[in-house]
């Protein structure tokens, strides 16, 4: 190095989910000195993968879309691109023991728990929330929304089940913006949907990641679980592990923001520019089934009705090559959005198999126990905020301390959909801001 220019300014990144990898990435593409502090024994976050039978498995579903683009371009970036495979891919509906295709709009008008005309509102709403301007949408609730476009009696059988599904009873306050996205990255396919896969599995690509980040002589410590963050007497962030004290010129935070807020001391919280540390996540529980059979053709079947104690059926066998399965398996994940305090996301791994695989057998009245080769329970308490109206004004800022601390977490990701790609976006929007 030339002796005249002054040293990198080193950064300590805490977090190794795919935001603190992608910020990794790009930091010590810059030159800047790189340290990571991941508190498990994997890289990947909610991307994380187990064992089965020699190979592995997300424990959460994962997929990307053909939108992905800032995603696909970092994929690309570490070589990754032709290991990645598309098939098409197709929604469906349970109600009252029936299985209904949603995926045209013929497959609509044959939606008959809905009245026909409901029919008709719902199928207007999904045009109409294709070319509407998102404008104004943080400010009204989705409720409001759906209901103004559907009609009360179609949100109620329809919308709201799915609503429900995903926040529970905080679904009142959820912002149409929110929707909005959502409903336009899953539907954003005009000739039909299309998911997408990459060989190995996730593992593959924080595999990558970790390799290339070694070439950039990037520091990846794990197992380092971050109990405190706090200033020292002139301001600098000071981070706190069972290891011992940490100190960089700079900080970047990648925790999930309900950590961020728990380990961030008082000193810390008043320094920073955060419009509210009030903000709830919700959590899930993933009930991962290896079949030896398949279920349905659908990648996605949801299950909003109360009677199923999982809000999805995601056969992801219907995206992934058998190579990456094995052969003759089919994997199912059978989903629950519920926040961390709710008694049943402490519910006992043996009572969530046992109750689940027979609430899946009354919606599959022919799959039999002999059909499943082995389950596993997964639970994450921290996925994705419970979003109230006008989140725009509540989402945190990438910079929280000017020189000092930034931050590139999924609170921040809104209105765009949480995901990798968010994830993406977000990590990169925040770099730019260091630089
Ligand atoms: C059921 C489910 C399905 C999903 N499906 C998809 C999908 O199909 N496609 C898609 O793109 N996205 C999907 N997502 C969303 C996606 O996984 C997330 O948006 C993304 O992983 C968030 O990344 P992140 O790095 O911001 O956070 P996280 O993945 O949460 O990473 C945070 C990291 O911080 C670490 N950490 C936490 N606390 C500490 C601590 N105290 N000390 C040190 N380290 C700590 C964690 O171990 C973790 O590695 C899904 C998520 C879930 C739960």
């Amino acid at each position: 190095m030339d002796a005249a220019q002054p040293a990198p300014r080193s950064v300590l990144i805490l977090g190794g989910g795919i935001s603190g990898l992608v910020c990794a990435l790009k930091l010590a593409e810059q030159g800047r000195a790189v340290t990571l502090l991941e508190g498990s024994d994997q890289l990947g976050g909610l991307g994380t993968f187990f064992e089965h039978d020699g190979r592995t498995f997300e424990k959460f579903y994962h997929c990307m879309l053909p939108s992905d683009g800032p995603l696909l371009g970092v994929l690309e970036h570490l070589g990754l691109t032709p290991e990645i495979y598309w098939r098409p891919s197709s929604f469906a509906y349970a109600n009252a023991g029936r299985i209904y295709p949603l995926n045209t709009p013929v497959d609509l008008l044959r939606f008959s728990p809905l009245p026909f005309a409901d029919r008709i509102r719902v199928g207007i709403t999904g045009a109409w929330g294709r070319v509407c301007s998102a404008k104004g949408l943080d400010d009204i609730t989705t409720s409001q929304w759906l209901q103004g476009l559907s009609g009360k009696r179609a949100f109620a059988t329809f919308w709201k089940p799915m609503l429900e599904a995903k926040f529970g009873d905080r679904y009142h306050d959820v912002p149409a913006l929110w929707f909005w996205t959502r409903f336009n990255r899953e539907k954003g396919e005009s000739k039909g949907e299309v998911k997408g896969y990459i060989r190995g599995g996730y593992k593959r690509i924080t595999e990558t990641f970790a390799r290339r980040l070694g070439e950039l002589g990037v520091t990846l410590r794990m197992n380092e679980k971050i109990e405190s963050i706090d200033l020292d007497a002139d301001g600098h962030p000071v981070v706190q592990t069972a290891a011992g004290e940490l100190r960089a010129d700079e900080l970047l935070i990648t925790l999930p923001w309900p950590t961020l807020a728990k380990t961030a001391t008082a000193a810390f919280k008043s320094r920073a520019a955060v419009p509210s540390w009030d903000i709830d996540f919700q959590g899930v529980i993933n009930h991962v089934l290896f079949l030896k059979r398949p279920l349905t053709k659908h990648y996605w079947l949801a299950t909003p009705e109360p009677c199923h104690p999982f809000d999805g059926v995601v056969e992801t066998s219907t995206l992934t090559d058998e190579a990456d399965r094995g052969q003759g398996r089919h994997v199912v994940y059978l989903t629950k959005y519920v926040h961390r305090t709710d008694p049943r996301f402490t519910q006992p791994e043996d009572e969530i198999k046992r109750s689940w695989f027979s609430a899946l057998q009354k919606l599959f009245p022919d799959l039999r126990d002999e059909d499943l080769e082995a389950d596993y329970i997964f639970r994450a308490p921290f996925v994705e905020p419970i979003y109230t109206r006008g989140f725009g004004r509540k989402r945190p800022p990438e910079t929280l301390i000017p020189g000092k601390v930034s931050l590139a977490t999924t609170a921040q990701v809104y209105p765009v959909v949480t995901s990798w790609n968010g994830s993406v976006i977000q990590a990169e929007k925040t770099v730019g801001q260091m630089s």
